[in-house]
């Protein structure tokens, strides 16, 4: 397997390589920086993804979606968030926490009337799990929902950092939510199970827009409230009670991805401080001349390849209808965000008073990268999870 190609595995995935970033340079670029400052996020941009088979990436073709794999997941990932993380994270709210779980844990009533339109673009989708006191702690969840004689339930509850939660800046909230509640409890631990809110279900609403980000300014965050929202019982996905196996299964493409965004942020960063570093010169030398700034570059690639290649091959190893790479797309994580974090830290460095400003873009890379350590679990969730882990597996692992 001499010319097996850990990045671009196959001639799709060379071909939508190649696809997204050409879409990258016309049309996410050059609205980028605008779209930060303005905290703005571009929605007739995002519906364009779904013309290029973008937003459904992972659902199968029946449902609209382009039936890819997570290995084309994080190529999609890596290459937006080189331009635009902001865009990224809200196109991965949509295509990985809504799209992608609804149809690995869905019902086929609900799969065939929700996801052709959430892989159009004609709906935006959003995933609510977090709440205003309970983040890490998810079990902590006080949002319930109540089955009713009839079947239906009633919803009630506060989520919280929902990105897609609103679409624009008059609080319309996103189309389809999926939506983590408790309906009881069992054994004395609760029970959650998952459901599918549209934005016609009455008293689902957005509660505030969440401004003054500290980056990823380009995708809208939101408080979504609930209140006696009232869901048909065709709205339940899967079965009461089974969420733990749909958080598990969607949290490990979740994470994969967003350390795919992390390498994007890395190789941009890493590309600004090189090319600069050739062309600024001090005490009649370019700035690589000198041997703190080549450290600077060569720990920055050395790292950023480590990374990944670790990324790449977890994605490569993982099936997106069962749970079970727990250990490693933590482990992804934790390696890929940290890593970028560093890297347009350095970059800035390199860049000195230029790279403080919008205009060379790694400032805004370095605010972007920080809630990579925050969302989709934080660094110390990625800890605990691993030390967990290995404790059952043992030494079998290592
Ligand atoms: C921009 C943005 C977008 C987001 N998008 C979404 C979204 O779309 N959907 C969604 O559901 N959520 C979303 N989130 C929420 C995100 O997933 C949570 O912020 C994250 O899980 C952490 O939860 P928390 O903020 O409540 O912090 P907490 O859980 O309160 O943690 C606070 C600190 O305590 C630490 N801590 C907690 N428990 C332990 C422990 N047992 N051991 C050691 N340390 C611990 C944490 O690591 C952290 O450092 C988003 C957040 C942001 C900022």
């Amino acid at each position: 397997m001499n010319n097996f190609d850990l990045f671009n595995p196959s001639d799709e995935h060379k071909l939508l390589r190649s696809t997204v970033r050409e879409f990258v340079a016309a049309e996410i670029e050059p609205q980028a920086l605008e779209c930060d400052r303005r905290e703005m996020f571009n929605l007739s941009l995002f519906r364009k993804l779904g013309e290029l088979g973008l937003l459904g990436i992972t659902v199968a073709e029946p449902y609209g979606g382009a039936g890819l794999d997570p290995v084309a997941a994080v190529i999609a990932h890596e290459e937006i968030s080189w331009s635009d993380p902001g865009f990224c994270l809200a196109y991965l709210a949509h295509a990985m926490l809504c799209a992608n779980n609804l149809a690995q844990n869905g019902g086929e009533a609900l799969k065939q009337r929700c996801l052709p339109k959430l892989c159009s673009g004609e709906w935006v989708g959003c995933m609510a799990m977090s709440e205003p006191h309970v983040g890490t702690d998810v079990l902590g969840m006080k949002t319930t929902a109540l089955r009713k004689p009839d079947g239906s339930y009633v919803i009630n509850g506060r989520k919280m950092w929902i990105t897609n939660g609103t679409v624009d800046d008059d609080r319309t909230p996103a189309d389809g939510c999926l939506l983590y509640a408790k309906t009881g409890e069992k054994d004395g631990r609760p029970q959650i199970s998952t459901f599918f809110v549209e934005k016609t279900h009455p008293g689902y609403s957005v509660g505030q827009k969440i401004k003054d980000k500290t980056g990823m300014r380009a995708s809208n965050t939101a408080e979504l409230v609930f209140a006696d929202c009232h869901v048909p019982a065709t709205a339940l996905v899967g079965n009461e009670g089974d969420s733990l196996l749909h958080m598990m299964k969607n949290l490990e493409i979740e994470r994969v991805t967003l350390a795919a965004m992390s390498l994007g942020i890395a190789k941009r960063a890493l590309q600004v401080m090189n090319k600069y570093a050739r062309e600024r010169e001090a005490f009649g030398h370019p700035l690589a001349h000198f041997g703190q700034i080549q450290k600077y570059i060569g720990d920055s690639y050395a790292e950023y390849m480590a990374a990944r290649a670790y990324v790449y091959n977890t994605s490569r190893c993982m099936r997106l209808d069962q749970a079970g790479n727990r250990l490693d797309t933590d482990g992804v994580k934790i390696v890929a965000s940290t890593m970028a974090k560093r890297v347009a830290d350095r970059a800035i460095q390199v860049l000195g008073g230029y790279g403080y400003v919008g205009e060379y873009v790694v400032e805004r890379l370095w605010r972007d990268s920080k809630l990579l350590e925050i969302g989709g679990g934080t660094l110390e969730a990625h800890e605990k999870n691993i030390t967990n882990d290995l404790g059952r597996v043992g030494e079998a692992l290592l």
